[in-house]
């Protein structure tokens, strides 16, 4: 049985000071969401400190939305895996479209910070996803399977059972346009596939595989129920605790 995991993306939204006010109330409502589902909030650094003391103790797991992909020194403006280690931070978002559209993160950059991630004990949530006009070109399948495996072919096997993967249909994230259920499923399947290709059967079927792009409570249950979908990364609807949890709750018991 694989891991079920929903996490919220909170991406440059929030002060501190809200960030934590959100935090607080995503841990007073998580006893409503079921208890095999794994939550994950990342916010920006600047909270994470904070966060990370009030996550303590409770059932709530704390990532980041980024990693440098070195180890230290001087790279004016970074924050190191090891860094974000220290402080707690479990988790680490890498390889997200709005990173690799505006910050040119490419596979190589990837590979560098996913290493970096794991030397550390943060386990990588490594996104993927096709933009429209690849869809729409039937290219979505190769495009999306590229970006999978230009990485993970860097990684052990035991670097992979470290790794989340998460697809993140471009065209759905913050457009409010969701992937369908199918859609979801069948990118899920190939993506699954190409883990088995590399690491076998065992650890494709143990690979956490999140669905990202405009999920909500109104279409989480129907996406989770999907047999390759192993929860979601989300964005938008994370700023607001009860769409969180609500999302959460699109798994059963
Ligand atoms: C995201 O950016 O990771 C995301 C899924 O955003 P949204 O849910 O807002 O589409």
């Amino acid at each position: 049985m694989r891991q079920q995991i929903v996490a919220g993306n909170w991406k440059m939204n929030t002060t501190p000071t809200e960030g934590f006010a959100l935090a607080k109330d995503v841990i007073a409502q998580s006893a409503q969401s079921p208890n095999n589902v794994e939550l994950i909030i990342c916010p920006p650094f600047t909270h994470l400190a904070e966060v990370a003391k009030a996550v303590r103790g409770t059932r709530i797991h704390l990532g980041a939305q980024n990693c440098a992909m070195w180890a230290e020194g001087a790279y004016t403006g970074e924050v190191s895996a090891k860094m974000l280690a220290n402080i707690g931070v479990e988790y680490v978002i890498l390889g997200h479209s709005e990173r690799r559209e505006h910050f040119g993160e490419q596979s190589a950059i990837l590979l560098s910070k996913i290493q970096q991630a794991l030397g550390n004990g943060v386990k990588p949530i490594l996104c993927c996803g096709e933009r429209l006009e690849e869809r729409n070109a039937q290219q979505h399948i190769a495009v999306v399977n590229a970006q999978i495996e230009s990485v993970i072919s860097g990684l052990t096997a035991e670097q992979m059972q470290q790794v989340v993967l998460a697809y993140e249909p471009v065209w759905a994230i913050g457009t409010g346009l969701t992937a369908t259920a199918q859609q979801a499923q069948e990118m899920h399947a190939h993506i699954r596939a190409t883990v088995a290709k590399h690491f076998g059967d065992a650890q494709a079927n143990a690979t956490p595989i999140l669905y990202g792009g405009s999920c909500k409570p109104s279409n989480a249950a129907e996406l989770f129920a999907q047999p390759d979908v192993d929860g979601g990364l989300i964005g938008g609807a994370s700023l607001k605790a009860s769409d969180f949890i609500a999302i959460a709750q699109g798994f059963k018991e």
